[in-house]
């Protein structure tokens, strides 16, 4: 006889997520980790929460003219939400959409790379650190749908990238045919951290019915849930 049953692979992913939780919480004991600490001197591991672009950097735009960059904050600070709520008190590279630039970063592209270069600094001062870059995708096509994940070029990298894009499969879009890909050589953040680094696209804004999916704050926080779940799976390895 079954006493549980669990009607969905996104009611397993939670129940897994709740149970590693729990496990790393009591493994962990009070050795939290503090996000107030520049560097880590012990190397516990960190992980460090990317929302792509923001500031003068909106990133993609939506027909309706939503910014990529506005989704992937939303969706970085219910990972950060739900992380510390496991014990886990990430970085992150920011946490507005406004951006303080220095006085000399007067043009967009100056202000763009003073931003790359702030966050790649930020990044590569911590020793065992996890990089997860929080982006939208975009297609001139509106048809194109569903999550991808692209990972540096490096075999720890490629096992989290693939693992959270399996998961984001199973749970939120099983119908997606695309697999977790190297990033481009170009793609500097990712290409330049240090630490296994991944950058996740949630989904295409390109796409009308996804975009309102992407704007759902529940749809957020189940995206949010599966690459936490990912990530303690991928550190408990
Ligand atoms: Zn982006």
């Amino acid at each position: 006889m079954k006493f549980i049953y669990i009607k969905s692979s996104l009611s397993a992913a939670l129940l897994f997520l709740i149970i590693t939780g729990i496990i790393l919480i009591r493994a962990n004991g009070n050795a939290y980790i503090s996000a107030n600490n520049i560097s880590n001197t012990n190397a516990e591991p960190i992980l460090i929460i990317d929302a792509g672009h923001g500031g003068a950097d909106g990133g993609a735009v939506a027909k309706d003219g939503t910014k990529e960059s506005i989704i992937n904050l939303s969706i970085a600070l219910k990972l950060e939400s739900l992380s510390k709520l496991f014990g886990v008190n990430p970085i992150m590279t920011r946490i507005s959409e406004e951006l303080d630039y220095p006085s000399d970063a007067n043009s967009i592209a100056l202000k763009k790379r003073w931003d790359q270069n702030r966050r790649l600094e930020l990044i590569n001062s911590f020793q065992n650190a996890t990089l997860i870059s929080i982006h939208q995708n975009k297609y001139p096509d509106s048809r194109p749908s569903g999550p991808q994940v692209l990972y540096a070029p490096n075999d720890e990298s490629k096992a989290l990238g693939e693992l959270t894009h399996n998961m984001l499969n199973d749970t939120l879009c099983s119908h997606n045919r695309r697999v977790a890909s190297p990033i481009d050589d170009n793609i500097y953040l990712i290409n330049k951290a240090k630490c296994p680094a991944i950058l996740v696209e949630c989904g295409f804004i390109s796409n009308e019915s996804e975009l309102s999916l992407l704007l759902n704050e529940n749809y957020q926080k189940q995206i949010a849930s599966v690459i936490f779940s990912s990530y303690i799976s991928y550190i408990n390895q």
